[in-house]
Parts: C-alpha cells; structure tokens; sequence
C-alpha cells in the first residue's frame, strides 16, 4: 500500500505504539488492509473517539471512511493479522487472523492502550477459506451488541465505526461488504496462548505470557510465580465476566477458546444474543446444534477453555510436571466458586438484597424455577420487581410467582436497608432494555436498505439501559410469539 498517497491529518489525534508488533515474529505477520472501491461511513462512536484521543470533527466524515475502511493507514500504524489457534466446538484447529487486522495500539489520554484492528478487512496468509471481507448486517450487529454490553456495564471490546465498502460479499445472497473498527484492550485470546503452545520453540508461551503480564496483570508481575498469580487472575476475572452475562441473559453463542480474551472482555460478536423467556437450555446459534453453548451451559463451558489455557502454562507453574498439574487443577476448580459468588452477589443486589443469608440461594434459585416454569421474561420480569410495574406484569397472573413474591418481600423486610435503598439498588442493577432479537433486526433490516435511523434510536434507547423513560416503553417489549422461534447465523 502507497501510504504517501494518503497522508493522514495529524490532527486526527493518532497516537500509535505498536507493541504486539516487536513481539516474536512467530505471533503474527505483516498485512496491509485490502483497499476498497467506493468508502463510506455509516455510523461512528464519537464518545468512543473522544475517550481514545481521536477527533471525531476530523475522522467522523469521508476522511474516517478512508481511514476505517483500510485504505490509508493512520500514522505510525503497522497492520499485521495475529496467529493464534483454538477448540472450535472441541476441536482444536489453527487459526489466525482471516479478516481483521490489527493497525497498532493506540495510546489514550487516560493512559490506556487500545487495539485498533479493522474487521473485514481482506485477505490474510491466515484466510485459509473465506474471502476476508465482512457483510454490512453481521458488524452493524456487533456495532450495536457490543455498545449495549458497555452501556449495561459489562467488559467487552468496543466498536468505534462502520464503513461499507461499495463492493459485494458473497453469503447465501449478494450482501454489502463492510469494515468494522473493533477497539479493545488487546486481542490476545486462550487459542493465541494454544498457538505458542504448539510452536516448537519453548520460549514462545512464556514470551507471550511476559507481554500479557505486563499488559494486562501488571498487579501480580511481582507475585512469587507471576504465572501461577496470572492464571489466578485470569481465571478470577472469567468468572466475573460469566456471572455478568448470566445476570443480564447475555448468550455469546460460539464461546470457542479464540473467541475468549485474555483480559476478561466479551470477544467476537457472532451468532450472540439475549434471552428473552427465562430458560437455561436458550441456544440462538444455528450452527450449535448440540447446545454446547446454551445459556446455562456458558460457566462450564468458560472453565473448559480455562483448562485449554492452563495446559499451556504448565512448564511455568512448576519444574515438575506432576506439581504442575496439581497447582493448575486447583486453581481451576476454583473457577466455581468464584462464579458461583460473583453470580450470587449480583443476584442478591437484582433482588435489592444488600445483606447475606443462607437462605438467599434458594430464594433466587426459586425464582428462576417460577420464571422457567411460566416462561416469564427473564429481564422484564427482574426489572419490574423494583416498582408497582410487577402487579400488572404477566408474572403477578401466577399464584406460585405470587407466594415467591411474598417470601421475598419479607426477606427485604427483614434486612437493615431500607424498602427505598432495596429499590433504588435493583434499578441499578436490572435494565429496562436490552438488544431485543427483533428490535435489532429491524434495525439492520432498515440500515440494509439505506435507512440508518432505525438503528440510531436503537443505539440512543441503549445507552442508557437503567433509566426510565417512558418514550424507551415499546423497546422493553419481548418478541411477539411470531417472531420467538429466533436464529442466529454466523454471519461470516
Ligand atoms: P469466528 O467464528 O468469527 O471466530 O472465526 C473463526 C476463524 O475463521 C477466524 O480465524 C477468522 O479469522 C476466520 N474467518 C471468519 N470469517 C472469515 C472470512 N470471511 N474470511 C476469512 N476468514 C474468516
Ligand atoms: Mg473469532
């Protein structure tokens, strides 16, 4: 690529450092973005832009286009595609980057270092099949999906823009093509520790694991076995992340271990999407036709791939195999627990419990039974406990919900907090809106055919998904039963 052609504006705030790129080469190798016909941007995250030292003046309009679309490259940017590997429902397979690639990190304002890496972005040495290009629906879903997650609070990777490409993806039918500016605290993955596992060259993992201790568990680099330490914390901040999803009904839909980042945020928006009717077996994903990845099976399936990382990291825990193994099968079997207590903790607040009882397991465990048996909506239904709305809601119609009800207001009344502070909590906790399936395929059905606005509402409605807003009241709303039977599909 002529990158004089394109001189970028320096005032476009780009302030590049490109670390992964003077790791060992075996991590990745050079790629530049396969230029574009026709650039135009489609949606742009100013407040994303601002938060990362970008100007949104300079690079919301065709200039961004440019830019976002790969056919200029920032200043001080090196574009590589990322080798890594990984179970791919079980099956273990090399991978790699086949249609992103990473144009550097860019250093924050606030000290932060964010991955800049361009989705759909061509071919790569990695792009085994597949023609390294993304359809417009497919990003504009992770647009939208991964904004919400931040909105509710939840660590993920973040979009900063959407450029379609004026050329045509192949799928089942002709679709636009489009880039998506993925923005994320790194895209190290369990499968980019599996890849360096599998190279003949002992000092890879523990090159890889020196960078992500420093990158991202500088606070355990001083521990006595800083690996030992890491993979405590990694797998400490899993089990926060999976109670997250749990408690807002988040289905990642292809929890594969190089769709799990290292640094504990939501990675790779596919076939994901939210639950509506409470239900542990909810499988969205067209291609999960066992249901590994149903709702309810997501903690397991987390410690699963966590046994994939520490297998990698075996030689470092201990000199001898056999202390190796016991260090690691203790710590994963702690994932559990820790799931198990940040999953509780989050319950009790949904529930304004600011106190512990024993009892509390049971009390939330008998909700959800209730919520499954009626196939109450998992998050109106949660939502509505914080205010007189539950009395008119589906769930009041169910005597058994009723009896729940009345245990639960006298375990409130039994706590020192107040009925207000309970309240105010679990308005805090329980959002009013989440990504309805319905609601974003309208909105990408409208963007399909030109019509950005749709999706703009819906991106303003989820922004602030704890508030009450009447006007926000249609987007609360559950599919209705024509449209319950929803699938997702990879979208590649
Ligand atoms: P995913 O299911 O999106 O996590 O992708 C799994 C693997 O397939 C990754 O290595 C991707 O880079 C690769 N891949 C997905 N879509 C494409 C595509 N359109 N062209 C080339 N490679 C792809
Ligand atoms: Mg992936």
């Amino acid at each position: 690529m002529n990158k004089a052609a394109h001189p970028a504006a320096p005032s476009a705030g780009w302030n590049f450092d490109n670390s992964y790129s003077r790791l060992a080469p075996v991590f990745f190798t050079a790629q530049d973005p396969a230029k574009v016909r026709e650039p135009r941007m489609v949606i742009f995250n100013h407040a994303l832009a601002q938060s990362l030292g970008l100007s949104a003046e300079n690079l919301s309009g065709e200039a961004g286009a440019i830019i976002f679309s790969g056919n200029a490259l920032p200043q001080g940017a090196t574009p590589i595609a990322q080798a890594y590997a990984g179970h791919q429902f079980g099956h273990f397979n090399m991978l790699g980057d086949g249609r992103a690639i990473l144009l550097g990190e860019q250093l924050a304002p606030d000290g932060g270092r964010f991955d800049i890496q361009l989705k759909g972005a061509g071919i790569t040495p990695f792009s085994r099949r597949g023609d390294g290009r993304a359809a417009l629906g497919p990003m504009l879903r992770e647009y939208i999906i991964s904004e919400a997650m931040h909105a509710l609070g939840i660590p993920t990777t973040r979009s900063l823009a959407v450029v379609t490409t004026g050329e045509p993806v192949y799928r089942e039918t002709v679709l636009q093509g489009a880039v998506l500016t993925r923005v994320a605290d790194s895209h190290i993955r369990v499968g980019t520790f599996q890849y360096a596992a599998m190279l003949d060259d002992n000092s890879a993992v523990k090159t890889l694991v020196d960078y992500t201790l420093q990158r991202h568990y500088a606070g355990v680099a001083q521990a006595e076995n800083p690996y030992i330490a890491m993979l405590d914390a990694v797998i400490d901040r899993q089990a926060s992340l999976l109670a997250q999803w749990m408690h807002t009904g988040f289905i990642h839909g292809v929890m594969n271990t190089d769709n799990m980042s290292i640094c504990g945020e939501t990675i790779d928006y596919g076939p994901c999407a939210f639950m509506d009717a409470y239900d542990p077996g909810t499988v969205f994903s067209s291609i999960d036709a066992q249901g590994r990845y149903a709702f309810g099976n997501q903690p397991p399936i987390a410690q699963w791939n966590l046994a994939r990382l520490a297998e990698t990291l075996l030689p470092l825990l201990h000199d001898e195999q056999q202390a190796a193994v016991e260090i690691a099968q203790e710590l994963l079997s702690s994932f559990a627990a820790k799931f198990r207590q940040y999953w509780l903790n989050g319950m009790r607040a949904k529930l304004g419990l600011t106190n512990a009882e024993d009892t509390d397991t049971g009390l939330i465990e008998a909700l959800c039974k209730c919520m499954l048996r009626h196939r109450l909506d998992y998050t109106n239904t949660l939502r509505d406990l914080a205010s007189d709305a539950i009395r008119q809601s589906p769930a009041w119609q169910q005597e058994d919900f009723r009896a729940w009800h009345d245990d639960w207001q006298q375990r409130l009344a039994r706590q020192p907090a107040t009925m207000e502070t309970a309240m105010s909590l679990m308005l805090q906790r329980n959002p009013a809106v989440i990504p309805r399936n319905h609601q974003v395929e309208a909105a990408l059905e409208a963007a399909n055919a030109g019509d950005f606005s749709v999706m703009q509402k819906l991106l303003e409605v989820l922004a602030e998904p704890y508030r009450d807003n009447p006007a926000h009241a249609p987007y609360r709303l559950p599919a209705p039963p024509s449209a319950q039977r929803y699938q997702t599909f990879c979208g590649t």
